[in-house]
């Protein structure tokens, strides 16, 4: 056990050495009742020796054999050498034979030997710091034996676990069977992971290894997938079942990550992104050039999952008009299910993707649908509204006025009551055939916005060259319209030029009641923003829709 604990502790296995450690202590211990025995009479020896049922760990030489539970080991001229196999007995059971004379003495160089190691051990134990539940290595003797490493030319990879969903168990199950489960998973990390690698507990339910000589990131996510195997195995307690999980992040020392805590946090880095991604995965850290290829491909899927399985929903934003006279307007905005969380994701985080993947076509025609869908139901309670929705650049070919025309018939909507939302930037590469789509779709009575008007290099010119009923200031402005004297004479010159133009002017992202007085001092025509109204499914929509309307129908009355 002496000889076991070192090699333990040249290896940085320091709770196995310190098992081991204290077997010697016992083994000590016996050793000293034994000396004592034979310091008094031979006879006591071999009378225990039958006493413990007669073991035949008898050697011949002139040496000490003693069979500790399953192994031999056998000391020799005060080195201790280990042999397979031997008689397995009872816990602590010693068997001693030898030629005394020569035992005796050898027996005071052994034992202050043994104490000596003792110390040293104990010392080093304490020093490791071991965590008193998992018996794995403290945070700081990972890092210290990490900091040894990473001068040699190759260090290796770290790899970070975090248990799922552990409060739960912690939670459902109590405390003392969290700390089972924490144990229970140390014995599998060590059991997955090679006898050179140091295994620390990190902190409540997470753990480092740390593994010297891997290079490559192949090899070390290999081995991280080891270990994730080895937690995943069904786990009993009591009468429940367990089966943990666990999140995992790896990193490998390089060139570009020659410190021990830019290692580390590498680690950290690819796990958060494992729980992220959706948890129980292995994630490496590496180029972001891999994780943006990942979101795309993760994306697309989500996309397609949506579009077949109904996982798209439009939300209704208010458009408030400055006119009386004028009903209020809704824009419709999309929103995808997100297939990891079940909550709803924004266009930001997917439409670039839509575009490159060809999937626009098909999610616009989705949206139009369902668009037309809701005002015909809106339509059919006879309280007037304008519906705006948002149309990209690879939707606009000359099919796209029938496609509308047809839209509209199905679900029975007037086209005066639609508006057709194109962003700037969509149209800066619009041909000639998609400028005469526009003027064909207008001429059937749908009216064109301009999106996000003044984010584009040379907004002038658009208005010059599409037919544009709706220009919709990029909130960008609405947000300095107060303070910022430059916005505030853009906002003035685009509801200059609406007069000659004839186009009305819209104020996005109004959020304060000061930007709502202010565009209405300088003549825009209505409002959009989180003040008037954040989008809200379709159902709340339509209660604010007739709410408001009869509101106004009331106060029409009484004035
Ligand atoms: P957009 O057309 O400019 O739509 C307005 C966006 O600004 C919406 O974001 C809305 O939630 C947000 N917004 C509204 N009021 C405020 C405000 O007071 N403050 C702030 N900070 N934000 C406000 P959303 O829904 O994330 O949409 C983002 C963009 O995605 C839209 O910008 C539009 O260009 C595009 N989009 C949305 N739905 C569709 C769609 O069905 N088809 C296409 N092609 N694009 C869409
Ligand atoms: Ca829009
Ligand atoms: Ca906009």
């Amino acid at each position: 056990h002496e000889l076991l604990a070192e090699l333990a502790r040249r290896d940085h296995r320091l709770d196995e050495a310190f098992r081991h450690l204290q077997t010697t202590r016992c083994l000590e211990d016996e050793f000293r009742a034994r000396a004592g025995a034979l310091a008094e009479d031979r006879v006591p020896l071999l009378a225990a020796v039958d006493g413990r049922g007669g073991a035949d760990g008898v050697d011949e030489a002139d040496r000490l054999v003693v069979v500790l539970e399953d192994r031999e080991v056998v000391i020799e001229g005060g080195r201790a050498v280990i042999e397979g196999g031997g008689a397995v007995l009872d816990d602590g059971q010693v068997v001693l034979e030898r030629r005394v004379e020569s035992l005796e003495s050898n027996l005071d160089e052994r034992t202050r030997e043994l104490e000596q190691a003792l110390i040293d051990l104990r010392d080093l134990a304490d020093r490791s710091q071991l965590d008193p539940l998992t018996g794995l290595a403290s945070r700081q003797h990972l890092t210290d034996v990490l900091n040894e490493l990473i001068g040699a030319p190759s260090p290796g990879a770290v790899i970070a676990i975090d248990l799922d969903r552990f409060g739960r168990i912690n939670e459902t199950l109590g405390h003392e069977a969290g700390d089972t489960v924490l144990a229970e998973v140390a014995q599998r990390l060590r059991r997955s992971v090679r006898p050179r690698d140091t295994l620390a507990r990190w902190g409540g339910d997470e753990f480092m290894v740390l593994l010297p000589g891997l290079r490559d990131l192949a090899a070390a996510t290999a081995a991280a997938e080891v270990v994730r195997t080895a937690i995943t195995a069904t786990l009993r307690i009591g009468d429940d079942e367990i089966v943990p999980s666990a999140s995992i992040g790896v990193a490998v020392a390089g060139d570009s990550m020659a410190d021990p805590a830019a290692l580390l946090r590498a680690a950290d880095t690819a796990l958060e992104r494992a729980k992220a991604l959706g948890k129980g995965r292995v994630e490496v850290f590496g180029d972001e050039l891999a994780d943006d290829a990942r979101r795309r491909f993760d994306t697309e899927a989500a996309l397609r999952h949506a579009l077949d399985h109904g996982g798209f929903e439009l939300h209704f934003q208010p458009v408030h008009p400055n006119r009386p006279d004028e009903p209020l307007a809704a824009e419709a905005l999309l929103r995808m299910s997100d297939p990891r969380t079940g909550g709803l994701l924004s266009p930001g985080s997917f439409l670039d993707v839509a575009e490159e993947t060809g999937l626009a076509r098909p999610i616009g025609d989705w949206v139009l649908d369902a668009a037309c869908a809701a005002a015909g139901t809106w339509a059919r309670t006879g309280v007037p509204f304008h519906l705006a929705v948002n149309v990209s650049a690879s939707q606009l070919d000359p099919a796209f006025p029938d496609l509308v025309a047809a839209t509209l018939a199905r679900h029975g909507v007037e086209a005066s009551i639609l508006v057709i939302e194109l962003t700037e930037h969509s149209l800066l590469e619009a041909d000639d055939a998609q400028v005469a789509a526009l003027v064909d779709l207008r001429s059937t009575g749908v009216r064109i916005a301009l999106d996000d008007f003044g984010t584009a290099y040379s907004s002038l010119s658009h208005l010059r060259r599409f037919p544009v009923d709706i220009v919709k200031i990029d909130q960008s402005f609405v947000a300095g319209i107060c303070r910022n004297e430059r916005d505030h004479a853009i906002v003035r010159a685009v509801v200059d030029l609406a007069q000659t133009f004839h186009f009305q002017v819209i104020a996005e992202g109004v959020e304060t009641t000061e930007q709502l007085d202010q565009q209405r001092r300088l003549g825009c025509d209505g409002a959009q923003g989180f003040l008037i109204g954040r989008p809200k499914p379709a159902a709340a929509f339509a209660e604010l829709l007739s709410t408001r309307f009869m509101f106004e129908a009331l106060s029409a009355r009484s004035a």
